[in-house]
């Protein structure tokens, strides 16, 4: 298996533009060592462009957290992939939670988005997820793979490769549950059985599904030793560098 590991942290709407350039030079500073994964950090849009010019040198990448599906026009407030990637970043992630459930978001806008995404030059990381209603009504499987197999719509074999799974059971997220190892490695090689089932064998190979919620330096060497599981997406976690790190350092305990 030869994924490479890949964390990243989702910074959300919190930490002020200075905070936000403070965490990520600490963070530079803190990563020299580090060669064993790649490492992501999406700030607030305000930060990008601080938050870009101050881990140049450090191999971190940014991540953007939403952009609008069209690549410019009068739509006032919004954000393209296309400024995004002028911006600097690297990857963006599409279909968190909290997009889908306080936004709104569809699998159909989240598919777009995708493909904006990539239109632009930017790796998607794409979020799927079920409620903790879903899960105890037995749906946690089928609403992950429909999300899933919408979101990649339409995408060749080598952009789905390309694309970056996280799986963030929506009960888990914010909350300091976490899904066991064992239920998070679950979900993760059913996962891999659905692009395997749906798409040329060398997808399901590469392509690298994290797993995010409540994930935490004491938890995740654990999560990061299951087979399936590449790498995490952290929300609160990633707001420190002590924390963030302690993240880091834990998988490298992780098998090659
Ligand atoms: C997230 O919002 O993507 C997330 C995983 O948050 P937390 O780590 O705080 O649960």
């Amino acid at each position: 298996m030869s994924r490479r590991l890949f964390i990243a942290g989702n910074w959300k709407m919190n930490l002020s533009v200075v905070e936000a350039n403070t965490l990520a030079a600490q963070l530079s500073a803190s990563v020299t060592d580090i060669r064993h994964a790649d490492i992501a950090i999406a700030p607030t849009s305000l930060a990008l462009a601080g938050v870009v010019e101050t881990v140049k040198e450090s191999g971190i990448h940014v991540a953007s957290q939403n952009h609008h599906l069209q690549p410019s026009g009068a739509f006032t407030g919004e954000i393209s992939a296309e400024l995004l990637k002028e911006a600097g970043c690297t990857y963006a992630l599409v279909g968190h939670s909290e997009r889908r459930q306080i936004f709104r978001e569809t699998d159909t806008l989240i598919n777009q988005k995708v493909h904006a995404a990539f239109r632009a030059g930017l790796l998607p990381i794409l979020c799927v997820g079920e409620t903790l209603e879903q899960r105890d009504m037995g749906q946690a499987e089928t609403v992950v793979k429909d999300q899933v197999l919408n979101g990649l719509k339409d995408l060749t074999p080598a952009q789905i490769s390309a694309t970056t799974l996280a799986y963030e059971p929506v009960w888990a997220i914010g909350t300091g549950k976490t899904a066991s190892p064992e239920e998070a490695q679950q979900m993760h090689a059913f996962i891999r059985s659905v692009l395997a089932d749906n798409f040329p064998s060398f997808v399901a190979n590469d392509m690298r599904i994290q797993y995010g919620g409540s994930v935490k330096p004491h938890n995740a060497a654990e999560l990061l030793a299951q087979p399936d599981i590449d790498g995490a997406l952290v929300g609160g976690a990633s707001l420190s560098v002590e924390s963030f790190v302690g993240i880091l350092t834990a998988s490298l305990e992780r098998e090659p």
